[in-house]
Order: C-alpha cells, then sequence, then structure tokens
C-alpha cells in the first residue's frame, strides 16, 4: 500500500467520540485536534547503518506507515542521520534516553524527539533540548513506561531494593505511577514555556494501559501515542494491541498508535503497520484499500463456492490499493444478500453460480464460481476510476 485514504469519521452506525486535543505537528502532518489517527512503527536496525536504516523506513513507508521512530542511541547513529533523512520522506522520529546531546544533534534531520525530560539530568539540559526543538519547531513525545520511572515515583509506587536494584512490586506498577511521571515530565516541559508535547504511557498490561490512558485523557489535553509495550510476538501482540488501543480508540482517546511486535525483519515490522490498519478499519475510523468482509462458512456453503479461497485471492489481489472498497464474500444465499448489501460490492454463492451486488443492488446473477474473483477485480478496477 503506497498511500492512505484519510478518512476519519465513523460509520454513520457507529459514531465514535474523538477526545478533544490540541493540535501538533510533525513535519507535514498536524497530529490531535481531530485529525486523523496516524500510525507509528519504530525501526530494529542498528541506527548507525543508515542503508539497512534507510531500507526499513521506506519499507515501513511503503507499507503505509506515516511516522517512523529511530533510536537515536549513540553519537555514531547521530551521526547516520543526515543520509537517512535525505533518503527518506516520511516524518522521523529520534528516540533518546538521558543523553540530551544526542537529541541536540539529531533535532535538523528529524521531525519529533521522543524523550522524558526527567531522565535527562540538569534543568540546564532541559532548557537545551527545549531551544534546540523550538529552533526546528519540533515537538517532544514524552514516553512514559514502567522501565522509564523516576526513582522516587517507583518507590512511592511500591518498588523495593534487591541485589543493588531497583524491582517493581510484584504486581507490576499502576496506571497512577505512569500518569504521575507523564504528568510530572509534562510540567517540566510546560516550566520551559514548551507545549508541542505527545504523551504515552505504555505498559506491558493491557488493563494498566488501558486505565493509564484514560486517566491521563482526564487531566490534560495533549494528543496521546497509545501503545502497548513489550506485547510479545505477532500473534499475542496483535490480541493485546487490539484489545488495548482499540478500547481506547472506542472512547475517543487516541491521535497516533503503534502495536509494537517483538520483530526485527522488515517482514515482519510491517506487520505492525498492517495491523494498526485494521484497528482503525474495525472501529470505523479510517479505512484503507480493499477490506474483504466474509462470512465463517458453514454446512450451508453451495458446493463448488470456497469462501475462504475466494477471500483470500481478492485480498492478495488488491493488496496494493489504497483506496477503500468494502467487498463482501458470503457462501450461501440465506443470509448472504443481507450481510452484502453494507459493502461497495457483494459476492453471493446462490446454487450453481454467484450474484454480485453492488451497494445492496444487484448487478449480475450468473457469475461461474471460477470466475468471480477476476470480476470483482476488474468491479474494483472500475470503482477506483469512479472515485
Ligand atoms: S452465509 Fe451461508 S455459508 Fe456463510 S456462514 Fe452464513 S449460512 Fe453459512
Amino acid at each position: 500500500m503506497t498511500s492512505t485514504d484519510h478518512t476519519n469519521t465513523a460509520s454513520p452506525s457507529l459514531p465514535l467520540p474523538r477526545r478533544k486535543t490540541r493540535e501538533v505537528g510533525i513535519g507535514p502532518l498536524v497530529i490531535g485536534g481531530g485529525q486523523p489517527i496516524r500510525i507509528q512503527s519504530m525501526t530494529a536496525t542498528d541506527t548507525a547503518d543508515a542503508e539497512a536504516t534507510v531500507a526499513q523506513v521506506n519499507a515501513l513507508a511503503e507499507a503505509g506507515c506515516e511516522i517512523v521512530r529511530l533510536t537515536v542511541d549513540t553519537p555514531k547513529a547521530a551521526r547516520a542521520l543526515p543520509e537517512i533523512r535525505r533518503r527518506t520522506a516520511v516524518p522521523l522520529v529520534a528516540d533518546i534516553h538521558f543523553n540530551h546531546r544526542l537529541a541536540l544533534e539529531a533535532a535538523p534531520f528529524v521531525d519529533k524527539i521522543r524523550i522524558n525530560p526527567g531522565n535527562i539530568g540538569a534543568q540546564t539540559h532541559v532548557a537545551a533540548v527545549v531551544a534546540r526543538a523550538d529552533e526546528f519547531g519540533l515537538p517532544i513525545r514524552i514516553g512514559v513506561n514502567q522501565g522509564s520511572l523516576e526513582r522516587d515515583i517507583a518507590v512511592r509506587w511500591g518498588a523495593h531494593e534487591a541485589e543493588g536494584m531497583l524491582l517493581p512490586p510484584e504486581a507490576g506498577y499502576p496506571a497512577e505511577a505512569l500518569v504521575e511521571s507523564a504528568l510530572r515530565n509534562v510540567g517540566i516541559l510546560e516550566g520551559h514555556g514548551f507545549t508541542r508535547t505527545l504523551i504515552s504511557v505504555k505498559s506491558s498490561s493491557v488493563p494498566v494501559m488501558v486505565r493509564a490512558y484514560r486517566l491521563l485523557a482526564d487531566q490534560c489535553d495533549y494528543p496521546l501515542h497509545l501503545g502497548v509495550t513489550e506485547a510479545g510476538t505477532k500473534d499475542n501482540s496483535n490480541i493485546k494491541s487490539s484489545i488495548g488501543i482499540g478500547a481506547l480508540l472506542l472512547d475517543g482517546i487516541g491521535d497516533t498508535l503503534r502495536v509494537s511486535i517483538a520483530a526485527r525483519e522488515t517482514a515482519q515490522k510491517i506487520e505492525e503497520v498492517r495491523t494498526g490498519f485494521k484497528i482503525l478499519q474495525a472501529l470505523g475510523l479510517r479505512r484503507f484499500g480493499v477490506e474483504v468482509i466474509s462470512c465463517p462458512t458453514c454446512g450451508r456453503e453451495d458446493q463448488g463456492f470456497d469462501t475462504t479461497r475466494i477471500a483470500l485471492e481478492i485480498e492478495r489481489a488488491n493488496a496494493h490499493r489504497s483506496r477503500p472498497v468494502k467487498v463482501a464474500v458470503m457462501g450461501c444465499y440465506v443470509n448472504g444478500p443481507g450481510e452484502a448489501a453494507d459493502a461497495d460490492l457483494g459476492i453471493v454463492a446462490s446454487g450453481r453460480a454467484a450474484k454480485i451486488f453492488r451497494r445492496g443492488h444487484l448487478i449480475e446473477s450468473q457469475v461461474p464460481f471460477d470466475a468471480v474473483v477476476s470480476r470483482i477485480n476488474q468491479l474494483i478496477d472500475e470503482l477506483e476510476r469512479e472515485k
């Protein structure tokens, strides 16, 4: 998928609320204030390896990713940024911990900085980062998770010392600890007159992250970046992210999102983007490309009609498209026409041939089962040309 639609309204049957947040620019994008919810991902390459990083950034962007974060953990990584910037077009975010000098170095070549002001030491360091962000008009994301909690906050919420290490409470930190840290960091930036701020309060616990974002949403109007951290490999992450991010989006909370999958390879990273699309699509918040809905099939499926294969073939043949088209595939006539009525194109098996509906109207009634996929692909082409 090379581009996305920018529909941001819920379907008429399910008007979702949107929390009103202040607008913050990230490169050419505006985040918050009712703007489309944007999909973000992060590279897994060594940023100092510009060649590999450029390839992964561009592959993510090609898959539709709208904001890409890179770790900038060493001076060598910072020195690779000019080349990475020159060879990529998608908004970039420099992810920085502890060393404020890396933020100063990265600023001219990125569109956002992720840093927790409470972790970079002296107020002079914070002032320097704020001044640099102002110089280039960059926003800052405060990214809180349980590993980033300030020591005093961690202790107050149950951390204990063992063998020289600070260990979290057995039940994990509560949402309140994440929110306290986020608001403290917001306060530090506000103390320097800085308000182009976005916030995340990620946890690997879905209930904790959902509660944290809800609490935070009640206490500020900054745009929120949603995610479940350390969500695991693809299947687990998809489930945890769909529940956690989905629950918040249903509340109207969230301005950007990232599905985090434990994966290093580019093809796997792209799954983060795809799942992000699917979450927004499932909620009717944005539509992307060809969405195939199909019945689960059952013993009534007409003989010779293979709902699963047809759905998969249509998905694969149209994976490159960006214009939103909804296609329904139904295995028999019992519920088929009713279920397909909502779609732009509906295919309903009906005895020995299929019927095709267009926005609820029957347009063809004798399409051989083995010609269904090619006929639908032609009709998708036509719809695209009309739009
Ligand atoms: S549409 Fe027909 S084949 Fe598909 S699940 Fe429903 S009853 Fe079964």
